[in-house]
């Protein structure tokens, strides 16, 4: 089978829907195509709160076949390839597709040998993640009886980076809740040598960290687990140090240090997926090589990525998706009448809901210069500063956002 489409969409993830959605409200004569293999489409970012029993798991699902837009043509499959020279994306089973304008919006792909050992541990016993399965994070944490309780993210860009600390704060405050808490070291160790980039943010959560009387471990690079004898194995930075130091059990290997672990939670190692391998799209990282305010790519004008998969030095969320997203749309009509790709205004604004425990949650919205840039709106909401903990923005976590999502940003409503 031999196809054609105007637009063509690879991914039905949250950046390729919001596109599809948003290019349809504006023209719906616009002939699209989206390859998604997926029967299913996530609202990722509730499973921080399902791994900590404080949401249904089942309602971040829902069917591919209800978030895609009406009008836009589902090719149900993978793509293998993409060949940017003669337009052209291969399928596994639907054969090759051309296309006039290419959106590259696959997300990210996990790659655990990256870290031997992972993968025979992932998932498994007291080894969590809410990545990948928040409903086990959940049985673990409810089941941790004390001991070392270690939280940690590989070396590699993860999703929404600040999910690792989120975890760490709910089952923190879960400890406390459980009454094991003081008979527990919580510990979080992480390559960075910072807790946040973003100033005000990192001022309160060393504040919570302190409160919670956390053992923060910084320049602790993640390169193997012992899931048997459960322990995490690290290469050490030149940004070490320490603070809140707690006497857990450490083993030493020539140069790499081992914490032992009661249990585990950590964030997969994380790649762009390996069909963009030898494409020409990708940067010398391995992330899609576009303009990071116009999203076009560097190379083909007619092809623009955004999302997890785009070479954007910013935090990759859902809610960077948000902004950057009507910047594809606009910039793709452009190119259809004949103008260049001239808007150039996304600035790199990422936000990260860091929920610091049942009820509490400060919101990290920022730029590429890791300005620190609230959203005005959040003055209607009572929420004078949202660098600090408020239980309203809890409430804009646990009801609002989900609610935004499944009913206005998969539709192609600007919010
Ligand atoms: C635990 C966790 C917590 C998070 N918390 C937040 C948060 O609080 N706030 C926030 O804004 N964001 C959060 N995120 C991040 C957010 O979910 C992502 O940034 C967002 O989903 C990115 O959208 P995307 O479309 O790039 O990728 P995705 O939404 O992951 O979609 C990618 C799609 O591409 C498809 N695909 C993959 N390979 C192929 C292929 N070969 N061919 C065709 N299709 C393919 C997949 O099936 C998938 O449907 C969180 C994520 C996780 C995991």
């Amino acid at each position: 089978m031999n196809t054609h489409h105007q637009v063509l969409i690879i991914g039905g993830g949250t950046a390729g829907i919001m596109v599809a959605a948003q290019m349809l409200k504006k023209d719906r004569t616009i002939d699209i195509g989206i390859v998604e293999p997926s029967d299913t489409h996530y609202y990722q970012p509730a499973w921080t709160l399902a791994g900590a029993g404080t949401f249904n798991y089942d309602k971040t699902v829902r069917s591919m076949a209800s978030v895609i837009p009406q009008g836009v043509n589902w090719i149900k499959d993978f793509v293998s390839g993409v060949a940017p020279e003669t337009n052209t994306v291969s399928t596994k089973t639907s054969g090759d597709i051309t296309y006039d304008y290419l959106v590259v919006a696959p997300g990210i792909a996990y790659d655990l040998s990256l870290v031997p050992g992972l993968e025979e541990a992932w998932d498994k016993g007291v080894v969590c993640s809410n990545y990948t399965n928040s409903k086990h994070t959940w049985d673990v944490v409810k089941n941790f009886k004390g001991g070392t309780a270690l939280f940690t993210q590989p070396t590699t860009p993860i999703k929404c980076g600040g999910a690792p600390q989120k975890a760490l704060y709910m089952s923190e405050d879960y400890f406390q809740k459980s009454g094991v808490r003081n008979k527990t070291n919580v510990v979080f160790a992480t390559n960075g040598g910072v807790i946040f980039g973003v100033e005000p943010i990192a001022d309160t959560l060393m504040k919570v960290n302190a409160k919670k009387d956390i053992n923060l471990r910084f320049g602790h690079q993640l390169v193997k687990v012992d899931g048997e004898k459960q322990i995490a194995w690290y290469a050490i930075g030149d940004n070490v140090s320490e603070v809140n130091h707690k006497d857990i059990e450490v083993s030493k290997e020539g140069d790499l240090v081992g914490i032992h672990f009661d249990m585990l939670h950590t964030a997969p190692p994380s790649i762009a997926p390996k069909f963009l391998q030898g494409s020409g799209l990708l940067n010398k990282e391995g992330w899609v090589d576009v303009n990071i305010n116009s999203l076009q790519h560097n190379t083909y004008s007619n092809i623009f990525s955004l999302g997890d998969v785009a070479a954007l030095p910013t935090a990759k969320t859902g809610a960077a998706v948000r902004k950057q997203a009507p910047i594809v749309m606009e910039n793709i009509f452009h190119l259809m009448k004949k103008e260049e790709a001239s808007n150039n205004s996304y600035n790199g604004y990422s936000s990260c809901p860091l929920v610091t425990g049942y009820g509490k949650m400060l919101l990290a919205e920022f730029d590429y210069q890791n300005n620190f840039t609230p959203d005005p709106k959040l003055k209607q909401l009572l929420i004078k500063d949202s660098s600090k903990e408020h239980w309203r923005l809890w409430i804009l976590k646990k009801y609002m956002l989900p609610y935004l999502y499944w009913n206005k940003m998969m539709k192609g409503e600007n919010v």
